[in-house]
Order: structure tokens, then sequence, then C-alpha cells
């Protein structure tokens, strides 16, 4: 049986009264609701093999998508940016079209490559290595250097566009390639800036380019938006690589529209490696960036780097309903041609989509319904391994803090928890109010900010789980010489890391509480930990065994601290000293599963419950108005990745808890009713059967 936690801010009726006045704001900003700011789904077709170009809009339509992202009838090949000499005619003739079949248009504009008609430029536009050589992209293509006179050329195309019935346009870049641009134009502008010479190691190297890259965009954007006040401006941002695309969040914030991002560009090495939750992480990654703005996830056709080969039909389904369920929309691009939307992969985007165009109305307006919290720290992320590196030590001695927190994102989904991202971006003591747990994987870098954050939450009565070098090291990514959250954890460490072999043990002590849905004696002991020493006024819940000199002898009688319970303010701090999450990434030991699922129940006492469900499910619960949506994702269609065929879950039962004052669950993908029995604290319902996916609307009342 699966038990699971899921919590809820239950609306008191009481108070429905009180809130009248919100209630009525927020139907008058719902009706003023920008066209962008409504459920999208996004069709591109990313080159031009000679389509019959006006055909293609009735495709999409047909296939239920509302926006086009639009660049084939523009397309030299893979590349362009717009030509009004030789695409204003279709142009045009395609928007008219689109308009007329209710399809929104966002114009594609490439600003990272230089394609065959303006090659010829590359002399004076591209980047250059360190070498003096050209920076070529995708093997063929040579890159564009901002600082260069090809800006202007970019500004001319904008000035092209302005009396052109376009809903707005898509940057497709820029990228700065190979570490930084060494071109003539980047060399003076940074001695003009810095008086020193640009070079591989100039100390403002990454803040110039960043600076390079906002300066650019904002003007473009402000240049834009004053003659297209109501049209779209948003651009290919790298969320998740902010350090190495020289990203500044916030500048980017300012200039884009719609934060959009490559969550759905899988899998470039094998599937079977790829990290299973990819698509709902990086959607929840943006609506923790940016939950006030539409969210797009952009989802290659193809398995990358395959142009050409195309996801399996559940594949596709998979990420386009994670990414759905997570309150992003759906960008969907082909980079072979319109051939692959007639494939069994094609239909499936189809269903997908046609349902989710018939469901619109659950998809708008909500918001994240859960009390748990795990931490993406971009300080942590823009620090390379190498830069934690004491030069005393091993490198790679602390660990990897993106496998930890996969290891937490698997345990969470797993064991259907739902959960939202939080990040050190903008973080305040308000954004955390909702929250009852939040989890630090191996996090081991953020800054003061952040510390005296996670301080409060704790002292105003959260649970922080926590790992191996938490709070260690400073934003500098310089090694402290205790955890700077060592008062929160109860515990001080001397910074000594130790490895372990694949055949050592940790145990649960006799009294905690955390013990009964545990029936292994020894449990699997990370094979990295840190040093510790527990206060006095820490419980030890957890005693690692010394380590064995093999595998086959008797268990040797030393114990040592491993993990603690600490009470702080009016809330507690729980700290494991090991890479607990890397460990799961890596060795899926399931009673790491149940510890966390334990103590995360312990906390929030009040839960859903699901009866027959597999591990790989995907439960996502937002609220909308009074009522809750509960979406549900289907992974269990192993053993082997890409997934071809999803094993049907049947009878599955939902337990919610009464004082959740449900009165009626209705699926929307049997269109039924379902039906409900009592027991004890809860109201069973039963979903007869559900395949990849299953949206259930909960609905509050008598
Ligand atoms: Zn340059």
């Amino acid at each position: 049986m699966q038990k699971i936690t899921i919590i809820l801010v239950v609306i008191v009726f009481s108070l429905i009264a009180c809130q009248q006045p919100e209630d009525q704001t927020k139907q008058e900003s719902k009706k003023d609701k920008k066209w962008f700011e409504k459920p999208m789904r996004i069709a591109a077709l990313q080159n031009n093999f000679g389509e019959d170009d006006l055909a293609i809009i009735d495709k999409w339509v047909d296939m239920g998508f509302n926006v086009e992202q639009l660049f084939h009838p523009i397309a030299e090949g893979y590349a362009a940016l717009y030509d009004p000499n030789k695409s204003r005619k279709i142009l045009t003739e395609y928007v008219k079209k689109a308009h007329k079949k209710n399809l929104k248009i966002i114009l594609y504009l490439n600003i990272h490559i230089l394609y065959s008609s303006i090659e010829k430029y590359k002399d004076n536009w591209s980047q250059r290595k360190k070498d003096g050589s050209i920076s070529y992209m995708y093997e063929t293509y040579p890159s564009i250097c901002l600082n260069s006179p090809w800006k202007d050329y970019f500004y001319s195309v904008l000035d092209s566009l302005k009396n052109i019935d376009i809903d707005g346009i898509f940057l497709d870049g820029p990228v700065i390639t190979n570490g930084g641009c060494y071109c003539q134009y980047c060399k003076a502008k940074y001695k003009e800036k810095y008086h020193e010479n640009l070079t591989d190691h100039s100390e403002h190297k990454w803040d110039f380019y960043a600076d390079t890259k906002d300066k650019f965009l904002q003007k473009a954007y402000d240049y834009w938006k004053k003659d297209n006040p109501d049209k779209v401006f948003y651009m290919n941002l790298p969320v998740e690589h902010t350090h190495v695309g020289f990203v500044k969040l916030e500048s980017a914030l300012k200039y884009n529209d719609i934060l959009g991002t490559e969550g759905g560009f899988m899998f470039y090495g094998p599937a079977k490696n790829a990290f299973l939750w990819r698509p709902s992480f990086t959607s929840k990654l943006l609506e923790a960036v940016a939950p006030n703005k539409p969210r797009v996830i952009f989802m290659a056709a193809d398995h990358k780097p395959w142009s050409w080969w195309q996801h399996s039909p559940l594949e596709t389904k998979l990420c386009i309903a994670s990414v759905t369920a997570n309150a992003a929309n759906i960008w969907y691009g082909l980079h072979g041609s319109s051939i692959l939307l007639n494939t069994s992969s094609g239909n499936a985007v189809k269903n997908i989509l046609g349902f989710y165009k018939n469901n619109e109305a659950f998809l708008d307006n909500t918001e994240s319904a859960t009390k748990v919290a795990l931490l993406y720290s971009f300080t942590n992320r823009t620090k390379t391994k190498s830069d934690f590196a004491d030069p005393k030590e091993e490198r790679n001695t602390y660990g990897d803090s993106e496998n930890a927190l996969r290891g937490y994102y698997a345990m969470l989904t797993e064991s259907h928890t739902p959960f939202d991202i939080i990040t050190d971006f903008k973080i305040a003591d308000e954004k955390l109010e909702s929250y009852k747990v939040i989890i630090l994987p191996n996090v081991l870098a953020f800054d003061k900010k952040t510390e005296n954050v996670l301080r409060n939450f704790v002292k105003n009565g959260g649970l922080l789980i926590s790992e191996l070098g938490a709070s260690l090291f400073n934003e500098r990514g310089e090694k402290n010489k205790d955890f700077s959250l060592s008062d929160v954890f109860g515990v001080s460490t001397s910074g000594k890391y130790s490895k372990h072999k694949n055949y050592n043990y940790f145990v649960l002590t006799s009294n905690t509480k955390l013990k009964k849905n545990i029936d292994a004696p020894y449990i699997p002991l990370p094979l990295l930990t840190v040093d510790i020493k527990a206060n006095k006024d820490a419980e030890i819940i957890c005693k690692a065994i010394d380590d064995l000199p093999g595998r086959y002898v008797t268990l040797p009688q030393g114990r040592y601290t491993f993990a603690t319970s600490h009470n702080f303010g009016n809330g507690e701090a729980i700290y494991f000293a090991g890479d607990i999450g890397e460990m799961y990434n890596e060795y899926h030991v399931k009673e790491y599963r149940t510890l966390l699922e334990d103590i995360i129940f312990e906390k929030i006492k009040e839960s859903i419950e699901f009866v027959n469900a597999p591990t790989n499910l995907e439960v996502v619960l937002r609220k909308q108005n009074q009522n809750l949506i509960l979406h549900l994702i289907n992974y269990q269609a192993g053993p082997t990745r890409p997934f071809e065929k999803v094993s049907p879950i049947t009878n599955l039962i939902i337990k919610i808890p009464k004082n959740w004052n449900i009165s009626q669950v209705i699926s929307k993908q049997l269109n039924s009713k379902l039906k409900s029995s009592d027991s004890n604290k809860f109201k069973e319902y039963v979903l007869p059967e559900m395949n990849e996916y299953e949206l259930l609307v909960l609905v509050k009342g008598k």
C-alpha cells in the first residue's frame, strides 16, 4: 500500500464572506488577462524543406494547437532572421489565414547563428575563440557576436516587422559559446570598460558577457515595445544553466513577457540514463522563478540530438502531461519536416492536446496546493565542482548537489507527495509562509539572506530536512569553519569528509518514532559522509556502524552519529550526515524514501493517500478557486527507456481526508464522477482505470 502525504490549505467557510472583495478583484483581473496569459499549446516547425506552408496552419489547428512560434515560411533550412524582401508576402498571408483560424503567431528570430545568405559576414559578425578563429555552433554555423555590427542588422529586421500583424516575437538566442568571445569588438569594449585586456582569466569576464547580453536584450525589448506594446517579446532562456549561459535572472525577467526554457529537449545521451522527472522539474523551477509570468517548456519532438528520430508516442505524452500538470505551457517543435506529424507520435500529440483543449478551464488560474518544498540553489549551481575544491582535498570530495536534488525529487515523486521547487533567487520570509517542510539536498552554498530566511522558517515552526554539506560553504564557494546553519541543525562539523565502500550500514535508533514503516534492521550507508558532533539538545535518530573491513565479516560494534533531530524555535531540523539524495539517485534505497515519507507525514499529519498506485505515478495538486485539481501522470512503463507501453492502473483508490470537504471527484478522462465510500477519517474514491494521464477535479462543498 502506498501511503502518502498531501497537503492542503483548507479554506474555512466562515472566511469566504470576508474574502469577497479580493475574489472580485481576482475575477476582474481574469477578465483583463492577455491572450498569452491563458493556456497556450504552441506548435513549431523549425525548418523548411519545401513545405506547403499555408496548409500547415490547418494541421496545427486540427491537432489542438492555439499558438504557432512561426519559423518555417521564413526559414533557410534550419535558420533565419526575417528578410522582408524574401518573406514579407508569405508572412502576411500566413498570419492572415492563421488569425482566421484563431491561431496566434509569434515570429521566431534566430539570433545565435549565421546561415547561408548572411554567412558572408562571418569575418566581421562572428564570435572568436581565444586563438582568433571563428566560433562555430552545431558543427556547421558561424556564431553571432552581439558586440559586432550584426546588431544594426537585427534592428533593421525589427523595423521591417512593424506593420505586420504578428502577435509577438521570440528570440532563439543569444548564445555566447566556447566560454566567451575574443573578437575585436569584444576586446575593445572590455578595455574601454575595465581598462585592461580581455583574456581567458580576466576578472570581470562573466559580468562583461552577461551585461553585453542584458544591454542588447533590454534595448531590443524597449525598442520593440515602443511600437508594439501588446505584442509578446521573449526568448530561449537557459534557466537551468544560468552560469554557462551568462544569464542574470533578475535582468532577464525584465525583458521576457514569457519565461521559456528547454526543459523538454531530451535526451542527448541514452534515454535510460536521463533524469526521469526533468520536464516536471523544469516546469516547477520556472514557477519558482516567475510565479506571475506565463511559462513555457520547449519540447523537441525528436530524441536529441537526432533531428528526425521522434520520441515514442508514450514519451511524447508523458512530457506534455508533466509540463501541463505543473502549470507550464507546452511548446512542441519539430526539427525534421512536417511528415513527422503523420506518425503515431504525431497522433499522440493530437490526442493529448485535444484533451487539454477541451479541459482548458481546469488549467487556468491555478496555484500550487502543497506544503512541501525542495530548495534549488542558483548560488550552488553557478559554482563548478572545482570552485568548491579545497586545494588540500581531493576533487569531487563534497558530493554532487545536482544528483542529490534528483534523488530527493525522485523520493518525493515516488511517494506521491506533491511538492514545489523553491530557489534562493529573491528568497524572502513571506515566500515560505505556505510551507511546512523544506528540504536542502546537499546544497553546499547559499548567501546570508537565504541562510537567514531558512533559519526564520524553522524558528516559525517549519521542518527543515538537510544533509551532508548543507551550508558548509559561503556564496563564494569558500568552506566555512562549521555549517552556517549549525545552530538550527543542532550539530557541528569539523568539515572532514569520509568515503565508504558500498557494503556499510546505518541503523535507526531504538527510540525513534520513525521506525514503524521500516523493517530492515540495517540500511545501506551512503558512500560519502561528513564528520559531525551532535549538540546535547539534539536527538540522535540514526547511527552508522563503523566501516566493515569487508562485506563478509561480523558487524563491528562501533557506532557513530549519522542523523539527528533538533528543535529550534517553534520548528525542527532533521539532518543526515551522508549523501542520502545522491545515493537514492544511484542505488534507489527504498528505505530512504520511506524514512523521508514518514518524516514528512509526522509534520504534515493530514494527507491524501493512494492505494494500488505504482511508485512512478507523478501526483500534482493545484488549487483553483474553491476546488482542487489533481493531475496523475503514470510513468509505469519500464523497464527500459524510451518507454513504449504504459502499464494501466486499475482501481486506484484515492483516500481524501474528510475535513477537506470534498463532495465529489470528477474524472475528466472518463467524464464521470468517481464512486465513493466512507472509511474512518477518509472518503475513498475509486478511479476504475487510467492509462498515462488523468485529470481529476476535487469539488468542494456539500
Ligand atoms: Zn565578440
